[in-house]
């Protein structure tokens, strides 16, 4: 039963809480989504292959399941001429987290984001529709019993205020974490400062997902995690951001076009990458720990067991010493060989 669950606050108080995201990217991947306007038609087309990347990140060890609202509002849904399917979408979404969060001990999110829509010189008319898209997502969201809401990807402070009024209509607890495509958020204003302003307002939970690697958000983070004193969430994409390319928008390869949204696998993480990534910011004291587009099961569960957790799908864990050639016990006969496979050219 719901009510036997612990929450995401006391989860919180207690350990790091394992997250996992970039279910829009996957599905893309898969086949299921449409690049470029990434609406999440397949909660109503496939309603399986969501139910099935749930599963399996609940089996990496991600402790919520987030609903696969993500541009599922009405603004979105109208740039692919489905805006007749919004409620019964965004009702879907929470029942297939829920169905697969039933399977472990997880948590189920409702979820919010960017509109594209909110205009900081433009407010009163733009909060007013960005209020509609919030309402009835989260008015769905929780009729369909989902334990708290995650707004993301906020690129305004604006939006960020916006979410957490509409969130907290409801007795939820609101995680509000900004995009970081650019220095500072639309109005010009810092994520430290936004993350403070959010946090006084009442979010429970406030960081950063999306946009920037690890190498480029840490660094964003330990300001954030210095300034404010609720709970931090980060969900870096899985990508080798640097100084010079500090988001995954920014993103070229020498020779190559820009590498997002769907030519960045040049620059993708390894899953030891991003199990460091869990361990330091662990260790910074980070508590919501994640990982957004781009990221999969092989690397939820590399961060889960590097903090110390042994999860579903661990039984399948590496094990290279059984491998034929870089294993532990190499033939006779494949050892003349072995000049091939040497750990350094
Ligand atoms: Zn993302």
């Amino acid at each position: 039963m719901m009510s036997e669950k612990k929450g995401i606050l006391e989860r919180l108080k207690n350990d790091v809480v394992l997250g996992a995201e970039g279910y829009v990217f996957e599905l893309e991947r898969r086949g299921y989504i449409k690049a470029g306007p990434f609406v999440p038609e397949v909660v109503l087309d496939y309603p399986e292959a969501v139910l099935e990347l749930h599963r399996e990140f609940l089996r990496a060890g991600a402790e919520v399941m987030v609903a696969l609202t993500y541009y599922g509002d009405r603004e979105k849904l109208k740039v692919v001429g489905r805006e007749g399917d919004l409620e019964k979408l965004n009702r879907q979404a929470v029942r297939l987290a829920r169905q697969a969060a039933a399977e472990g001990d997880a948590l189920v999110a409702g979820n919010i984001c960017n509109t594209w829509i909110y205009d900081h010189n433009n407010h009163a008319e733009t909060a007013q529709r960005v209020r509609q898209i919030y309402d009835e997502q989260i008015r769905w969201a929780v009729d369909e019993g989902v334990d708290f809401i995650i707004a993301e990807t906020l690129d305004y402070l604006g939006e960020g205020l916006l979410a957490l009024e509409a969130i907290k209509k409801y007795d939820l607890p609101a995680m509000i974490t900004f995009g970081s495509a650019q220095d500072t958020l639309r109005e010009g204003i810092s994520h430290v400062e936004a993350c403070q302003i959010m946090a006084r307002e009442g979010a429970e939970i406030v960081g950063l997902n999306c946009s920037r690697g690890p190498a480029t958000m840490l660094p964003m983070l330990r300001q954030i995690r210095q300034t404010v004193d609720v709970y931090v969430a980060a969900q870096p994409v899985p990508y080798r951001t640097t100084p010079q390319q500090p988001s995954f928008q920014s993103l070229k390869e020498e020779g190559h076009g820009r590498g997002f949204p769907i030519a960045l696998e040049p620059f993708l993480h390894t899953r030891f990458e991003m199990a460091d990534f869990a361990v330091e910011a662990k260790a910074m004291g980070i508590n919501y720990i994640g990982i957004c587009c781009g990221g999969a099961p092989h690397h939820v569960r590399a961060m889960a067991e590097a903090i110390g957790r042994t999860t579903p799908a661990s039984r399948y864990s590496p094990a290279l010493d059984l491998h034929p050639m870089i294993g532990a016990n190499v033939k006779e006969k494949d050892q003349q060989f072995l000049e091939y496979w040497k750990d350094e050219a």
